[in-house]
């Protein structure tokens, strides 16, 4: 059952955005004049302009602000048509400021969207880069009854992987592999939520939705099935399955995608592996 915080622990202080006048913007259009001081009478009328000037960016930011949320109603209706599931969640939470809002917006300048599709975000979010979801029609499952699908070309690696791992003594096995959007935004909302955690601190462990590996169908979550307690936790580093790994992934062209202390500061990920074996892979993930 979710733990009972108070949704206010959501929203960091950080994510507050300023609404004042910036001293730079204020002199890029002089209404501060440094080089000589002015007199009381100048002093009073450079008060008025600056106080004039003010309540005009107020004006403009408030009109902003109505066609901001024009915009984010239109962009929340889209999705709510894709994903009824998550509209209705959003309704019973407390209206916190989506992280991922800013960045649809930006490029968000045609409000005749028809649906979530031709909105294009940002190429990255709280560390993680943008991915397309793969086209469901060019997935294979890992096995004839399995839930797990994959690319063909990881599947074939996967497969072999195992077989090699299994043949050598070692319980490799895995437990994810392609995700929806719909998938995505259970990992990360949802349970964001049930925990209370922060935006930045969700994306840590967990890609925002359109921000996953796992969209493409090329990547994996690996598990050591004699080691429960250490699924997708930091501790399967100490696993004879991540072992197993380190010494032989690179010959079936998989990579660990999130090392620690890696460059782009997403959360150490030892469990988490994608496949760079080809040319369409390789160009998703080093594009
Ligand atoms: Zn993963």
């Amino acid at each position: 059952m979710p733990v009972s915080i108070p949704p206010s622990k959501d929203i960091p202080p950080a994510r507050r955005q300023s609404t004042d006048v910036s001293l730079d913007e204020i002199e890029n259009i002089r209404f501060v004049a440094p080089k000589r001081k002015p007199t009381g009478l100048r002093w009073v009328a450079g008060l008025l302009l600056v106080a004039g000037i003010g309540s005009v960016g107020y004006w403009q930011r408030a009109w902003l602000g109505a066609q901001t949320g024009r915009v984010v109603g239109g962009v929340r209706s889209a999705i709510a048509q894709v994903n009824p599931a998550r509209s209705a969640g959003e309704a019973t939470a407390e209206s916190e400021p989506s992280s991922s809002e800013p960045s649809i917006l930006n490029s968000a300048d045609d409000s005749d969207q028809t649906g979530a599709g031709d909105v294009a975000p940002a190429d990255q979010l709280l560390n993680h880069r943008r991915y397309d979801v793969a086209d469901e029609a060019t997935l294979v499952p890992l096995t004839p009854d399995s839930e797990i699908r994959l690319k063909p070309a990881a599947k074939a690696a996967v497969t072999r992987m195992l077989e090699k791992a299994r043949a050598e003594g070692v319980q490799l096995d895995l437990v994810s592999g392609f995700r929806t959007l719909d998938d995505q935004n259970y990992l990360y909302f949802d349970l964001k939520a049930e925990r209370g955690e922060s935006a930045q601190t969700r994306a840590e462990v967990s890609a925002p939705p359109g921000y996953s590996e796992h969209h493409t169908g090329y990547a994996v979550d690996f598990i050591d099935k004699s080691r429960p307690s250490t699924h997708l936790e930091e501790s399967f580093e100490d696993t004879e399955a991540f072992k197993w790994l380190e010494a032989n992934a690179a010959f079936f062209n998989f990579e660990m995608s999130f090392q620690r202390d890696n460059e782009a500061q997403v959360g150490y990920e030892p469990w988490h592996w994608r496949y760079v074996g080809n040319q369409e892979s390789l160009e998703l993930f080093y594009k």
